[in-house]
């Protein structure tokens, strides 16, 4: 099933230079991106974004770092993405995870871990809802979509 799934490039990966890089991952996999703009968070909405984290000794220190430089959003597409998104991320911490992920490749923290990437299909449509106006969201045909996939995969 067509999917859509939430990437954050966080502020190490900005600082790091590394937006073309990780971004380019998710293209050459297949993944359409169909959202992606810069933005400045605030408290209030990492405060949401991490609820689930509210009572963790880490919780304001994480939220401050995410918001020492903008962040870029990204909104991407394809079959199952939210599980191919979150796996192509790798581990939390970046020293443990493997090598070919995101994390594994790119960094050696567990907070400073380069991208958030949507866990489940029902997280994944509320953090796009969080982070994107649906006017921000482009409905478009990929020219390559019949060779990404077979006609019984989508
Ligand atoms: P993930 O991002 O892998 O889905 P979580 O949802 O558990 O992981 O945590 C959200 C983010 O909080 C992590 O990506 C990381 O930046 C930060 N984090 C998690 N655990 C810790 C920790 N023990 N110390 C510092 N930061 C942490």
């Amino acid at each position: 099933m067509l999917e859509r799934t939430l990437v954050i490039l966080k502020p190490c990966t900005i600082q790091r230079a590394l937006v073309g890089e990780i971004i380019r991952r998710y293209e050459i996999k297949g993944l359409q991106i169909i959202g992606m703009k810069m933005m400045q968070l605030s408290d209030e909405i990492l405060s949401d974004h991490y609820a689930h984290l509210k009572d963790k000794p880490f919780f304001q220190r994480l939220k401050n770092s995410m918001m020492t430089t903008p962040v870029v959003v990204c909104c991407m597409q394809g079959v199952n993405a939210v599980h191919t998104v979150h796996a192509m991320a790798g581990a939390t911490n970046g020293r443990e995870a493997a090598p070919g992920t995101v994390r594994g490749d790119y960094c050696m923290s567990m907070q400073s871990n380069i991208v958030h990437t949507s866990d489940t299909p029902e997280n994944a449509v509320a953090e796009v809802n969080r982070f994107f106006k649906p006017e921000e969201l482009f409905d478009y045909q990929l020219a390559f979509f019949d060779y990404l996939y077979a006609n019984d995969e989508f």
